[in-house]
């Protein structure tokens, strides 16, 4: 059987093969003058040839690679992340290996003649999250179809201690005895909200428990369901430290979600009124959300760079403004990754965050992109209105714990709306957060 590692080895001796032939081929050349074919490798008695490998994202010392390899009827897409830490690297190799396996062993079990017409496809994807410093979240998702028929989902969680060169599967360091009646009854609600049913009993809230993957994230556990049809439900660490394990528990950054929070975004910019909005932000200790135009970000990179560094979140709002459902899905993929580009150019990384036009998106554009979609549930409607008095009206008579408020750093109304907003908003109580600060969004 063919080893995912064996891919690796025989990149890089083909690599190197092939350099040596080209450089033969080309002195041949020149001596005898003529032109000659270039070299051509034996595919067909390869398994696999790599096509594509990528760094999509480098942060804090983890990369992550993206990696397409084809064969005639296999097709995969691995991500491959790297960490300062090589023990945890060689078991991230070993967990990718292991399903890597699986979904060859499926395979082997197709007839040939079904393989050639139908393939096969397998991805691996990985999400990183922060939790702290030295302490990061992991969560591989991978999905195999055989023959175009899907076979497998899974989820598998880690977190990985980069100064200890150990990694734990997430359910290792949460005890789920030890859950608190707070945590309980938050888990309760949020399943009754989900299915849109007061009528939730105790036993499903224990069978959900008991068969839910447990995800640490930045600011929140995660019980993810695979039976629930892929439902989650996200609990701040407020709730759950009793059931962390001590070894995390002080890693995680402790929120009390009974303060109340509010998430400011900003679409369309950056723009020449950009900085101002920075400014004012900065007077009432404002943390906000920028979504943010590719082709803007190429007008005013140096407002981009100002924004990441004056500690606000930069999300994607597409390249031109270009409504996803309405184009091929190369141009949204452009619209998109484009985007991440020209930002991660400019901070360094790429956004998480991701705000189709007008925020509309579908399933087709959802499966395109591992980013968090975000759009808004308050509307200052300062699209429409332009006008100050308007705009502020609008936000305040519909804001709400928790809530994410729209508005453009585009027009002059808006921007004088903001300081009188701030300072009311402040007033009643409310922390302006980044959109991925809000504990639920
Ligand atoms: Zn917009």
């Amino acid at each position: 059987m063919l080893k995912w590692y064996d891919l690796i080895e025989r990149k890089s001796d083909e690599k190197v093969i092939k350099k040596g032939l080209i450089i033969y081929m080309l002195f041949v050349s020149i001596f005898l003058n003529f032109a000659i074919e270039p070299p051509v490798l034996a595919r067909e008695n390869q398994d696999f040839y790599l096509h594509e490998n990528q760094v999509v994202s480098s942060e804090h010392y983890i990369n992550k690679e993206v990696q397409t390899r084809f064969n005639h009827h296999l097709k995969t897409v691995i991500e491959i992340v790297q960490t300062r830490s090589y023990p945890i690297n060689n078991q991230i190799q070993k967990y990718i290996e292991q399903v890597y396996n699986l979904f060859v062993s499926y395979n082997e079990k197709i007839p040939i003649l079904i393989k050639d017409s139908n393939p096969s496809y397998l991805t691996i994807r990985a999400k990183i999250h922060r939790i702290s410093e030295d302490v990061v979240s992991l969560e591989y998702t991978h999905q195999i179809y055989v023959s175009n028929h899907f076979r497998d989902y899974h989820k598998d969680n880690f977190v990985l201690f980069l100064n200890n060169d150990a990694m734990f599967r997430s359910e290792y360091l949460f005890d789920k005895s030890k859950i608190s009646d707070e945590f309980y009854e938050k888990t309760k609600e949020k399943i009754s909200f989900i299915n849109n049913s007061t009528k939730i009993d105790d036993s499903m809230v224990d069978e959900f428990i008991n068969d839910a993957h447990i995800i640490f994230r930045e600011e929140a556990v995660i019980f993810y369901s695979i039976k629930n049809i892929h439902q989650e439900v996200k609990i701040p660490y407020y709730y759950s430290v009793s059931a962390i394990n001590p070894a995390l528990s002080h890693q995680v950054v402790i929120h009390n979600p009974h303060s109340k929070k509010i998430a400011i975004t900003f679409d369309d910019g950056p723009t020449r009124h950009t900085r101002l909005v920075l400014d004012l932000l900065d007077k009432y200790n404002a943390k906000a959300t920028f979504f943010l135009l590719g082709l803007q970000v190429e007008k005013y990179p140096d407002v981009v760079l100002e924004i990441a560094n004056r500690g606000h979140e930069i999300g994607n709002h597409s390249y031109n403004h270009k409504r996803f459902t309405a184009i091929s899905t190369s141009d949204v993929l452009f619209q998109i990754n484009h985007t991440n580009q020209l930002i991660a150019e400019i901070i360094g990384r790429s956004p998480n965050l991701l705000r189709p036009p007008y925020g509309i998106a579908d399933n087709r554009i959802k499966s395109l992109t591992n980013m968090q979609f975000v759009n808004w549930n308050i509307d200052s409607l300062d699209w429409k209105t332009r006008n100050t008095r308007k705009i502020i009206h609008q936000v305040i008579s519909t804001t709400k714990n928790n809530g994410i408020i729209l508005m453009h750093d585009l027009y002059p109304a808006t921007i004088d709306a903001l300081e009188p907003l701030l300072i009311n908003l402040q007033d009643q109580g409310y922390e302006f957060v980044s959109v991925s600060k809000l504990t639920d969004y």
